[in-house]
């Protein structure tokens, strides 16, 4: 089978494309197929390495090492199928090839232009995929932006291409758009007409319509959208908004019957479902019992995207250990004036208001004193403590500064000049010049000690999980931080860098170099997130 979907979005950005992609992935993969996602980002950025968490959200990272869309996170969270570079196809990796060829004189002599050399090497791009997996059946292409863009221009047109040459039964197209409600809480389904006429001006006529709705549209209004947009009645979906988790979604999806929608369009015969995962996910969902409180002590506080997947894996954590996680964003800068951090933290009493401490991964100078002083404070008061990247390099400058005594104990990242570089740069990242995609970057392999958390938390010693960094603990000072009892718990496999810092004597203090985060699902928790909200929870439970 070589199917393919796309899916546009029209009417506005953030309808939740992503998750509608990866919610039909889902469907699809319980009916047995092989699924693989793309997503076709109309930006210039050759990766989204380079993009501010600000502005842009997180960057996620795949096993080979590219730096992604955050979509690709979406995708990881609802599907199965592997994600590497190939799945992530940007307009600047897409000219920087044409240009490339290009000066290599492979077009002998023509005039290179949009179409057809632009989309084709957008159609080759997505095509590839089905060659680098032969099991592959359907792969599933978001087309980033919303229809009407100028940007999305060659995208869609790849898509139209794709369908024309794939056939109707092999290549659809779902739209996702937005039914507002205006005062009175009147539904307005005219925006869903014109971004069909839009759609059909580009040459698509889609094939499903997923209408994203405050609530789920009756009868007459799914008769009125598809007469007006020519299409079937049940071909018109609505993804209502949910006040539980947006990993219902796909059993929304499912009660609606868009799977067998989907199949019979793409001519494949029904399979059975196996949606068990999902609805026992779900279960554990509604059976929640109490809730913790996490402090995430960082720099991007202000756009919820900044740390997509530590949020996310939160969320999966405490639906293994039956706790809501409430998210407590604080900026980490708040923590470098004179407040006490008990008054930002919150006390340290049975009435605790932060049940455990996670500091992630981040770039750059501002505000690592404030998760200095956080670390100290978890360390001391035994507040669970869980640091992500960045986060583990606070906790070594932490104890380096206030268990040695080095008071200048620094990343060269932050201070070049220090006595103590406790972190540091590797020898081949000293000359570095280039920003995108030089840093140590995707899967690679660690192993662990035993007797440690980390070994409790995985169940085995040679683990497999993603970097993105460039500073390292220093070896030089291995001795000094274990013989005054910092764990070194994880190394690489040729023991050269470690992996891994553990906190003696603490109920939960852990740091890893690595990004648990991105391999965290709502049916499978990342094994670190687990414990480290399941050691936030005994300690909340042990207070009352
Ligand atoms: N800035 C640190 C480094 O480059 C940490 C990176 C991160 O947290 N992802 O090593």
């Amino acid at each position: 089978m070589n199917k393919f979907i796309f899916v546009s979005g029209g009417v506005c950005s953030s309808l939740g494309k992503g998750v509608a992609a990866s919610s039909l992935g889902a469907l699809l993969e319980g009916r047995g197929l092989n699924v693989r996602m793309v997503k076709c980002d109309p930006y210039i950025n050759v990766d989204a390495g380079t993009m501010s968490p600000y502005q842009h959200g997180e960057v996620y990272v795949t096993d080979d090492g590219a730096e992604t869309d955050l979509d690709l996170g979406n995708y990881a969270r609802f599907t199965s199928g592997s994600l590497s570079r190939s799945n992530s196809i940007t307009t600047g990796q897409v000219y920087d090839s044409v240009i490339r060829k290009e000066r290599e004189g492979r077009y002998l002599g023509r005039c290179v232009q949009v179409i057809p050399h632009i989309t084709d090497e957008i159609k080759s791009r997505i095509q590839a995929v089905f060659r680098e997996d032969a099991d592959t059946d359907v792969v599933i292409v978001e087309i980033g932006g919303t229809v009407g863009d100028i940007e999305s221009i060659p995208f869609l047109e790849a898509a139209r291409q794709l369908i024309h040459e794939s056939g109707k039964a092999n290549a659809i197209s779902v739209h996702l758009t937005l039914i507002p409600e205006v005062a009175g809480g009147e539904l307005k389904t005219k925006p869903t007409q014109h971004s069909v006429k839009a759609m059909q001006e580009q040459g698509i006529q889609p094939d499903i319509l997923i209408c994203r709705a405050p609530v789920m549209l009756d009868e007459p209004t799914r008769r009125k959208i598809a007469l007006f947009t020519n299409m079937d009645p049940d071909a018109v979906f609505t993804s209502y908004d949910v006040d539980t988790t947006i990993y219902e979604i796909p059993l929304i999806f499912f009660e609606q019957k868009l799977d067998q929608v989907v199949l019979k369009k793409l001519g494949v015969e029904s399979r059975h479902a196996n949606l068990s995962p999902w609805y026992s996910m779900m279960e554990r969902f509604k059976s929640r019992n109490g809730k913790v409180r996490i402090g995430i002590v960082g720099k991007y506080m202000d756009l919820h995207d900044s740390y997509k997947s530590v949020y996310e894996a939160l969320f999966h954590a405490g639906l293994a250990g039956g706790v809501e996680v409430e998210l407590v964003k604080i900026d980490s800068s708040r923590l470098e004036g004179s407040d006490p951090p008990e008054n930002i933290l919150g006390t340290t009493g049975e009435d605790a208001e932060i049940d455990g401490i996670l500091v992630p991964g981040g770039f750059g100078q501002r505000g690592i004193n404030g998760m200095v002083k956080a670390a100290a404070w978890a360390r001391e008061n035994k507040i669970p403590y869980f640091g992500i990247c960045l986060g583990m390099q606070i906790m070594v400058i932490d104890w380096g500064r206030n268990v040695l005594g080095w008071e200048d104990a620094d990343s060269t990242e932050f201070n070049q000049d220090t006595k103590h570089p406790v972190i540091s740069l590797l020898e081949e990242q000293v000359d570095v010049k280039n920003y995108g995609g030089t840093m140590r970057l995707g899967k690679s392999e660690s192993v662990v000690q035993g007797g440690s958390r980390i070994l409790t938390a995985y169940g085995e010693k040679n683990i497999f999980e993603r970097h993105r960094h460039r500073y390292e603990f220093s070896n030089k000072y291995r001795k000094e931080m274990t013989e005054s009892g910092l764990l070194l718990t994880a190394f690489t496999p040729d023991g050269s860098l470690v992996e891994c810092t553990e906190w003696p004597e603490h109920p939960w203090g852990v740091g890893v170099q690595f990004h648990p985060e991105f391999k965290s699902k709502p049916t499978a928790a990342s094994p670190l997130f687990r414990d480290f909200v399941a050691a936030a929870r005994d300690r909340k439970q042990s207070l009352r």
